[in-house]
């Protein structure tokens, strides 16, 4: 069978992935718990079930996905059919990070082999099961000429990226962003990044602080705060803070009660070197809530930080873990003065009932996606394109728009030979003046 050319085929070995992915969930979730005791239900809903809906939609559309797509076509070619053919990139390499190692490689994965591509899947090093079960089912699936895991860590991936590839599809971090586009730019390949950055999450005078609260800590403190969505820091109006803080605290212990080391709803950091990362950007003097860590089993308590001071460690990059600063503002101007100093950002969310400061927000600023009102849920939408901006990101996908990613977007005119208009052709003499009008009238 080619799955270049063949769309049943494609529809049918994704079929058999749907049919393996769903006979090895308990044991996805099972890994993602070994890897970094991620919560099942945290696994559930933004691994397993992301990653089967995704697949669900990508079978059921893909024909129509497939389809080359009639465009109006140009009159200056009269008489033609214009369309535009979606032809697979060829051999596409994907790298994948550790935070959601199963939904991150799964999803890229599905539609690269969608629109016709051979893949060749690098999944994280740092969750060890979860990459060893991807591995098995995608052995299990595909022909290893088709798809292909390779297992490893930094070497593999510098080995794998000084080969020549026809598309990249990168999810980590900035710093390593940068190297997979320079490693691309040897050979003119096309990429997508998915990278990360510091989230500002603004609450003014008019929120609905309690709910605002919530849905922070939510957004903040799933898979222990290590969402590259999740908001970086808090920047509330001044005369509201004390009241938001406490709404914060009574937040957090409703979901992972007075001890949160005991919850089973709390994931932990994923190893010692991040784990030293985030220890040293906590300042005791800062700490308002939470503080407390344990080396042994990597867990860091959710923790809220007082923070006024911009060249402070936490301030100057992503977190990714958590901590949570919050910082105050008086007037619109200290917002744009603390989010401009920074690159654009991956998301950025905004609390208030005030609805033309919400779209003066989000029309202002420049960033990969986010909300009004609440955290994280825009990625849930396959309607909403999900991707960065400038330092945050080159690209987007989910959805059909996943399928556009890994696909060459071909125009083609199909001309007729009953008409063939005389004007365009040499030699050119006494027509200028007749082609001039036409362009004019055009
Ligand atoms: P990372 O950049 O360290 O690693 C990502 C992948 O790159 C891994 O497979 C790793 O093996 C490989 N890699 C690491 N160092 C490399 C090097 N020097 N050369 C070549 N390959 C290398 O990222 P991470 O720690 O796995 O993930 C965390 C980062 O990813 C955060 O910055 C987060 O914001 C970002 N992220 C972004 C998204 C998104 O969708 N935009 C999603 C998840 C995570």
């Amino acid at each position: 069978m080619n799955y270049k050319t063949d769309i049943g085929y494609r529809k049918e070995i994704l079929t058999k992935l749907l049919n393996n992915l769903t006979i090895h969930e308990s044991e996805i979730i099972q890994a993602l718990y070994d890897d970094f005791k991620k919560p099942a239900f945290e696994a559930v809903i933004t691994e397993t079930s992301y990653v089967i809906s995704e697949l669900k939609d990508t079978i059921k559309n893909i024909h129509k996905w497939a389809k080359p797509k009639k465009v109006f076509p140009s009159i200056l070619n009269f008489p033609s059919k214009d369309y535009i053919y979606k032809d697979p990139y060829g051999k596409v390499l994907i790298i994948a990070p550790w935070n959601y190692p199963y939904q991150l490689a799964l999803c890229p994965l599905i539609s690269a082999v969608a629109a016709g591509n051979q893949v060749v899947l690098k999944p994280s090093e740092l969750t060890p099961n979860t990459s060893a079960i991807i591995a098995k089912i995608i052995e299990k699936t595909f022909h290893i000429n088709h798809v292909e895991v390779i297992l490893g860590g930094v070497e593999t991936s510098q080995k794998l990226l000084s080969q020549r590839w026809d598309y990249i599809f990168f999810t980590g971090s900035v710093a390593v962003g940068k190297i997979v586009a320079k490693a691309a730019a040897e050979n003119l390949t096309p990429v997508t990044l998915e990278l990360g950055g510091k989230n500002p999450c603004i609450v003014d005078e008019t929120a609905n602080l309690k709910l605002a609260a919530k849905r922070i800590v939510w957004g903040k403190f799933i898979n222990a705060g290590q969402t590259c969505i999740a908001p970086d820091y808090i920047l509330v109006q001044k005369d509201m803070k004390n009241k938001f803080v406490d709404y914060l605290k009574e937040e957090i212990t409703l979901a992972y009660g007075t001890n949160p080391e005991v919850s089973p709803d709390f994931a932990r950091i994923i190893n010692e070197k991040n784990f030293s990362r985030l220890v040293k950007m906590i300042e005791a003097d800062k700490v308002i809530f939470g503080g407390q860590t344990e080396i042994t089993n990597c867990y860091i308590a959710p923790t809220l930080i007082e923070e006024s001071n911009l060249d402070s460690l936490i301030m100057e990059d992503e977190i990714f873990g958590p901590l949570l600063p919050i910082l105050t503002y008086q007037s619109e101007a200290d917002i744009n003065a603390i989010i401009s100093k920074y690159e654009k950002p991956l998301s950025l969310y905004v609390f208030t009932e005030n609805k033309s400061f919400a779209e003066k927000t989000i029309q202002t600023y420049s960033f990969g996606g986010g909300c009004i009102n609440d955290t994280l849920i825009h990625f849930s939408n396959k309607k909403l394109p999900f991707g960065g901006v400038g330092h945050s990101g080159i690209g987007a996908y989910h959805g059909s728009l996943s399928f556009d990613t890994f696909s060459h977007k071909k125009g083609i005119v199909k001309k007729a030979n009953w008409l063939d208009l005389p004007m365009r052709y040499a030699p050119y003499k006494g027509k200028l003046n007749t082609i001039k009008k036409l362009l004019k009238w055009l």
